[in-house]
């Protein structure tokens, strides 16, 4: 069995001991399944301003399918993100069933395929090592959507004063009515 080695900036110190490898030569007839949870370093997080606020919890399974290895699983966290409208931090959990494709990377390499941009969602696996980290926060990423909002009415903040119109009105709305209506009144 492969000894985990660490991997630079992959690591906190809660990881030591972990198994951070699937070694595909133990994915036998019958697959092979893996539950745990873990701490992993925020810095993985795509998301800029966003970390972990809980451990990661998995439930995976393996299964050999040829050359391909098919992995079916659940995730479970929690991750601090940066709202797009009132830029306040909230809390975005992340429960989630995937089912995933993985390809060894010599596939590519060796048949010198290209890939189109589909392709290259899948996932490519070297040395008949899977690096369960980098497998298990790319599933996180997916799940943080593209734009975060802290909830789907946020009000966000006034151009104007720069207030969080979810703590309240401000002033400037006013004023822009009163504008408007002056507006009006000229054109007249
Ligand atoms: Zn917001
Ligand atoms: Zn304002």
């Amino acid at each position: 069995m492969l000894k985990s080695e660490p991997v630079q900036g992959f690591l906190n110190p809660e990881l030591k001991g972990k198994k951070m490898f699937i070694d595909t030569n133990n994915i036998g007839e019958k697959g092979l399944s893996i539950a745990d949870s873990i701490a992993l370093d925020e810095n993985l997080l795509v998301e800029e301003g966003s970390f972990f606020l809980e451990d990661l919890g998995y439930d995976i399974r393996f299964m050999r399918d040829a050359n391909q290895i098919n992995v079916k699983g659940k995730i479970k966290t929690s991750i601090s993100l940066v709202c797009v409208r009132c830029l306040e931090e909230f809390e975005f959990k992340v429960n989630s069933n995937f089912d995933v494709v993985l390809f060894p990377s010599n596939l590519v390499t060796s048949n010198n395929i290209s890939l189109n941009d589909d392709e290259m969602e899948y996932i490519f696996y070297e040395d008949q090592k899977i690096n369960l980290i980098k497998f298990l926060v790319e599933q996180v990423n997916l799940f943080v959507p593209l734009n975060p909002l802290c909830t789907p009415k946020c009000k966000g903040i006034c151009p104007n004063c720069g207030i969080n119109l979810n703590y309240g009105q401000c002033k400037c709305e006013n004023s822009v009515n009163e504008l408007s209506i002056l507006f009006n009144k000229l054109k007249r």
